[in-house]
C-alpha cells in the first residue's frame, strides 16, 4: 500500500528573518529540508516524497532533491501553505492511499512516528502527531489596553499539534477542498476538522521541534552538536635552549641552566597549547593569529596568547573541555613544577586544573632534544560546543 510524504517546504520564514528560507540552514552539515526529506526517503513505509519549493529553490534545487533514492518531485510552494499543500497533492501518485505531510521545519522527525502517523491514518482516515502541555495552560483576554487571563483550561484537554499529519487520500482531498476557498489554515488537520472529519491523536515527540525562530534554530544547532563528542586540536613546539635565558612553562619560570630561545618568553607549552585550541576551532595557527612582525604581539606573554585564543574559541561559540600536554625536556625534572604548570594553564584556560594534564619525557639522550639543545611539546585539547 503506497504511502507518499509530502514535504511542506515552499514558506519564507516570516517569523525566522533572514536572507534566505530557514529549511535552507544546515544544522552539522545538512540543511532543514534536506534532513526532513531524509527522514521520509529512508523509511521502509514511503514509497515517493512530494517536496513544495519556493520558487527560487524550484528553479535550481540542491544536489540531494535531484538525486534521491526513491522517487522524488518538486512542486511550486503556494501563497498560502494549504496551497502549497494542495499543489503537492496534485503532483502525489493516484495509486498512494495514504499521503503524510510534513512541515520541512521540523528536520528530528523520527522513523517511530512516522510509522505510527501512517498506522493511524489508515485506520482512522486522519492521524496527527502532538504532545501534551506540562504549563498550566490560560485562555488570554484583552482588558484595559493590556491582557489578563479570561480562564484557566484544563490542560489535560490541550495537545500541541506537531507534524506529520497522515490522511487517507480521499479526507485529503476533501479536506483541501474545503481550504480552497477559505482562510489560512496552519495545519491541515485544521481543514479536516472543518470538511467534518475526526482527526485522531498520536503521541508526538518532544525532539519533533519546529525551528520557528533563529533562537529554536540556535539551540537546535547546539543540541544537535552536543551528542557528538566535540573537537579536537593537537599542536607542537620546540624552541632552542641557550644560556641566558629564563626557562618559562606554561607561564611558570623554572630554574634551569637553560632557557628557550625566542621572541618574548618563548613558552613551549603555550605555544603547544594555543595552536591545539585555535586547531580544534579551525583558526589556522599561531603564527596566523599573533605573528611576531606584529608589535602587539612581539613582547606579550605567551600566557596571554594562549588566553586569546580560548577567547576566539568562546566567539566562535566553544568552551575548553581538557587539555593534555606533554613537554620533552632532558633537564631539569619538572616534577616539582607540574602542579605550578597546571594551575597557571588553568587559570589562562578558564577551566579548573583537574582538567589540565601536563607530563614531562626525556628524549632518551637522542637528538638534538635528547643533547639538552632544544626542548619540545605537544598538546592536545578538546574543545565542546557552548
Ligand atoms: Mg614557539
Amino acid at each position: 500500500m503506497p504511502v507518499t510524504a509530502i514535504i511542506a517546504a515552499g514558506g519564507h520564514g516570516q517569523r525566522f528573518g533572514g536572507a534566505q528560507p530557514k529549511q535552507l540552514l544546515a544544522i552539522d552539515g545538512r540543511t532543514l529540508l534536506q534532513r526532513s526529506v531524509d527522514a521520509f526517503l529512508s523509511h521502509a513505509s514511503i514509497t515517493d516524497v512530494v517536496v513544495a519549493l519556493p520558487a527560487a529553490v524550484l528553479a535550481d534545487p540542491p544536489a540531494y532533491l535531484r538525486s534521491a533514492r526513491k522517487p522524488l518531485r518538486m512542486v511550486a510552494g503556494g501563497a498560502r501553505r494549504q496551497d502549497s499543500v494542495a499543489n503537492a497533492f496534485r503532483a502525489a501518485p493516484p495509486e498512494s492511499d495514504v499521503i503524510l505531510i510534513h512541515d520541512a521545519a521540523r528536520p528530528f522527525v523520527s522513523a517511530d512516528l512516522i510509522e505510527r502517523t501512517i498506522e493511524a491514518a489508515r485506520s482512522h482516515g486522519a492521524a496527527i502527531a502532538a504532545v501534551g502541555v506540562h504549563d498550566t495552560v490560560k485562555r488570554v483576554a484583552a482588558w484595559n489596553n493590556s491582557r489578563v487571563v479570561a480562564e484557566t483550561l484544563p490542560r489535560e484537554s490541550i495537545v500541541l499539534a506537531q507534524t506529520p499529519q497522515g490522511f487517507q487520500r480521499e479526507v485529503l482531498a476533501a479536506a483541501l477542498a474545503a481550504g480552497e476557498g477559505s482562510t489560512e489554515a496552519t495545519d491541515e488537520a485544521a481543514l479536516a476538522e472543518r470538511a467534518g472529519y475526526v482527526v485522531h491523536v498520536v503521541a508526538g515527540e518532544p525532539a519533533n521541534i519546529k525551528i520557528t525562530t533563529p533562537q529554536d534554530f540556535d539551540v537546535a544547532r547546539r543540541s544537535a552538536d552536543r551528542t557528538r563528542t566535540g573537537r579536537v586540536g593537537t599542536g607542537y613546539d620546540l624552541h632552542r635552549l641557550v644560556e641566558g635565558r629564563a626557562l618559562v612553562l606554561g607561564g611558570v619560570v623554572v630554574p634551569a641552566g637553560k632557557g628557550a630561545l625566542g621572541h618574548s618568553d618563548a613558552d613551549v607549552v603555550c605555544h603547544a597549547l594555543t595552536d591545539a585550541i585555535l586547531g580544534a576551532v579551525g583558526l589556522d595557527d599561531i603564527g596566523t593569529h599573533f605573528p611576531d612582525t606584529d608589535s602587539r604581539w612581539k613582547d606579550a606573554r605567551s600566557l596571554d596568547l594562549l588566553e586569546r585564543a580560548v577567547a576566539l574559541a568562546v566567539e566562535g561559540g566553544f568552551e575548553i573541555g581538557n587539555v593534555d600536554v606533554t613537554v620533552v625536556l632532558e633537564a631539569p625534572k619538572l616534577r616539582a613544577h607540574i602542579e605550578a604548570i597546571r594551575a597557571s594553564l588553568g587559570s589562562a584556560l578558564g577551566i579548573g586544573a583537574e582538567r589540565v594534564s601536563v607530563k614531562a619525557k626525556t628524549n632518551e639522550g637522542v637528538d638534538a632534544v635528547g643533547r639538552g639543545e632544544a626542548i619540545a611539546a605537544h598538546a592536545v585539547a578538546l574543545l565542546r560546543h557552548r
